[in-house]
C-alpha cells in the first residue's frame, strides 16, 4: 500500500507524521496544509474528491480556503472552510491573509484563516494592517520591496484593537506570492524570488516556510 502523503499546491512533500499517529478508530489524517480556491491537492488517482473540492482533468483542487483533510481508508480528500467560522482571534495569535493594497508605511491584509484556533467561535474579522516598522527586524526603506498585492502572508497579532500585524520573526511573512509580470507562482532563488515562467525576480519578506503551503 501506498503511505498517505499528502501533495502540496507547490508540488512539495509534506512529512509522514500524519499517518503514523492517528487513532485507530478515526481514518481521518487532519493537517495544517492551508489551500486557497484552485489550489492542486492531489491527483484523482490517489484520491477522491469531497466536500470542498472539486476535480479537473485528472487533478483534485481546492474549491474554497482552508486546510486539507484526508480520510484514508476512503481517499477522501476534502477542505475544511476557515472563513465561514472567523475564530475569536486573541493577541499572539498567527493569521494567514492576503494582502489586497500597500501603502507608504502600511501594507493591508484581508485576513483568510488563523493557525490552531478554528474551534473558537467567532466575530468578524476582515482586514488589518501590517506597518513598515512591524515587517521585519532591519530598516525597511521601501514595503513594496517586502510585500506584494495577492502575497499570501502568515503573521502574528500584536494589536488586536487595531488589527495590526507583526512578521519580523523568521517563521512569518509571505508564504506564497505570484510573479508581478506574469502572475505564476515564484519560487525561493536564494533570498529572492524567481519566476519560474518569466524568469523575473522579486523581493519578500519570506516566511521560512515560504511555497511549502504548511502553516
Ligand atoms: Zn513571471
Amino acid at each position: 500500500m501506498d503511505d498517505s502523503s499528502i501533495p502540496l499546491p507547490e508540488g512539495q512533500g509534506i512529512t509522514n507524521d500524519t499517518a503514523g499517529n492517528t487513532a485507530d478508530n478515526n481514518a481521518t489524517n487532519g493537517s495544517d496544509t492551508f489551500v486557497l480556491p484552485g489550489d492542486f491537492i492531489g491527483t484523482t488517482e490517489e484520491f477522491r474528491a469531497g466536500a470542498q473540492t472539486y476535480e479537473k482533468t485528472g487533478g483534485v483542487y481546492a474549491a474554497i480556503t482552508g486546510t486539507v483533510r484526508v480520510n484514508t481508508a476512503r481517499r477522501l480528500v476534502s477542505v475544511i472552510p476557515c472563513t465561514d467560522t472567523p475564530p475569536v482571534l486573541e493577541r499572539g495569535d498567527v493569521v494567514i491573509g492576503q494582502i489586497v493594497g500597500l501603502r507608504d508605511s502600511l501594507a493591508m491584509v484581508t485576513i483568510a484563516g488563523a493557525k490552531g484556533v478554528v474551534d473558537r467561535e467567532i466575530p468578524n474579522v476582515g482586514s488589518a494592517v501590517v506597518h513598515v516598522s512591524n515587517v521585519k527586524r532591519a530598516y525597511v526603506k521601501d514595503i513594496a520591496h517586502e510585500f506584494g498585492i495577492f502575497d499570501i502572508l502568515k503573521a502574528k497579532i500584536i494589536d488586536l484593537n487595531n488589527m495590526r500585524l507583526d512578521t519580523s520573526e523568521p517563521e512569518m511573512g509571505v508564504m506564497k506570492a505570484l510573479c508581478s509580470n506574469c502572475r505564476t507562482a515564484m519560487v525561493r532563488h536564494d533570498s529572492k524570488l524567481k519566476c519560474p515562467e518569466c524568469g523575473r525576480i522579486e523581493t519578500r519578506k519570506l516566511a521560512t516556510g515560504y511555497g511549502t503551503g504548511i502553516i
